[in-house]
């Protein structure tokens, strides 16, 4: 029998209604003759809300304890969506990643998977189950410990177990019904694309587009695994959504093919260090080693052998960097006069492949930026793509000139 993997994102299954409709379409594959694997996220909000109960409980958390909590929304749903399609008389069952087993490695909350060994779900195919139904986002350390993927990690375990059971392609169905040329939810001339390169689907997940997980996206590249993301609201046909394909598959693209932002940045400068070799590698070693994702960098020209360090992070990652820099100093590593944290900075980025021949680009999108009033605070720029961190208030109107400017809502 061929497999299909058909993945539910949270709102995908936001309540029983929900589940029904989508353990309907479930059923129409398997009508098709699919042994079909679905996999499924945590009931909207629920993740959010089991991360806020673990905040709360103890801020710089034990990380086995955070995924022990965290990873149990997605029990509740793959337990009631193979209960829906028994209701159905299809034949489903459900596993938890530790049941498959969906084996990583042992960094909490940011788990890798590491294998998928298929044979206890082939032999219950083989026996007459239709569907499984793996809980998304979840999986077992080497020590017998529960693992989460990161937040959105279900699309990962989708596009693994496409991979482990050579399925003949891999469905995320979500809320909106492909990927846009960005978030059409802040900018409403955001156009559907039919194909989106592996790169570019790459560069635009890893800069905050939600939709796809960026680790996904690698690993379909990797493994070659088909993937389409669609919208579980609509009636679907075999062209629906947006296919991710190799870049010599797309005819023609525009310089910039995207806009990505992401919400979720702070800024932390490190006041007053001495502007001398070691002082670098002494801050970002203390941050790698608290834990902390550094992404964007500057330092000031120094003045008098004296500089200024800034950088962003996620914002639920400041706490550790300001634990981390603060024991630095008091280890007598680093002096430094002060840390200073913005919280309301976000970031906002353009993509596409065509920037590898076309230069200028940056240029440009300093300019809209600078036509609307926008300061730009950090810069990083990469082969395919250009950003920048700003006031987190001109996100939006960012987004939507930056669009405008690039002509995104035609085609190229
Ligand atoms: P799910 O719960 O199904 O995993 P997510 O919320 O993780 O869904 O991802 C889908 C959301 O991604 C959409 O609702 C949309 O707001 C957001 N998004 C951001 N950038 C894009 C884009 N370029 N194309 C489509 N959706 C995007
Ligand atoms: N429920 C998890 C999250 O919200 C995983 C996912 O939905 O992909 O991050
Ligand atoms: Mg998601």
């Amino acid at each position: 029998m061929p497999t299909l993997v058909m993945k539910f994102g949270g709102t995908s299954v936001a309540n029983l209604d929900r589940i029904r409709r989508a353990a309907k379409r479930v059923g129409v594959e398997v009508a098709k003759g699919y042994d079909v694997i679905v996999i499924v996220s945590a009931m909207a909000g629920k993740t959010n809300e089991l991360v806020g109960w673990v905040n709360e409980t103890s801020p710089l958390f034990d990380a086995r304890e955070y995924d022990a909590v965290v990873s149990s929304g997605e029990n509740v749903t793959a337990g009631l969506m193979a209960l829906t399609l028994q209701e159905m008389d299809i034949p489903a069952r459900s596993w938890q990643g530790w049941q498959v087993p969906l084996l990583t490695n042992s960094a909490h909350s940011q788990a890798r998977i590491e294998d998928i060994p298929p044979h206890n779900i082939n032999q219950k195919f083989a026996e007459g189950m239709k569907v499984a139904v793996v809980a998304g986002f979840q999986g077992v350390s080497p020590e017998g410990r529960i693992t989460t993927l990161g937040r959105g990690g279900s699309d990962t375990t989708a596009v693994a177990f496409a991979a482990a059971f050579g399925a003949e392609r891999c469905d995320i169905y979500t809320d909106v019904d492909g990927v846009y040329t960005t978030d059409p939810r802040i900018c409403s001339k955001a156009r559907k694309l039919e194909k989106i390169s592996f790169e570019e689907m790459l560069e635009l997940a890893s800069l905050g587009a939600k939709v796809l997980q960026t680790r996904s996206v690698e690993l379909a590249m990797r493994y070659k695994v088909k993937l389409r993301v669609l919208s579980s609201f609509e009636e679907q046909t075999d062209e629906a959504g947006t296919l991710v394909v190799d870049e010599e598959e797309i005819m023609e693209s525009n310089v910039v093919s995207g806009v990505a932002y992401s919400r979720d940045e702070a800024k932390m400068t490190v006041v007053s260090v001495q502007d001398r070799p070691g002082v670098a590698a002494t801050i970002f070693t203390a941050l790698s080693d608290g834990g902390v994702n550094v992404d964007m960098i500057v330092q000031n020209v120094s003045e008098e052998g004296i500089t200024d360090m800034t950088f962003s992070c996620p914002t639920d990652q400041v706490a550790r960097a300001e634990k981390a820099m603060n024991a630095v100093r008091d280890a007598g590593h680093l002096e430094f006069e002060s840390l200073i944290v913005d919280y309301d900075v976000c970031k906002v980025s353009v993509v596409g492949i065509g920037m590898r021949s076309q230069s200028g680009v940056a240029a440009k999108m300093f300019k809209i930026l600078s036509d609307e009033g926008i300061n730009i605070k950090v810069i990083t720029t990469s082969e395919i793509k250009i950003s920048v961190l700003i006031d987190r208030k001109y996100m939006e109107l960012a987004v939507q000139a930056l669009h405008d400017a690039f002509e995104l809502d035609k085609a190229a």
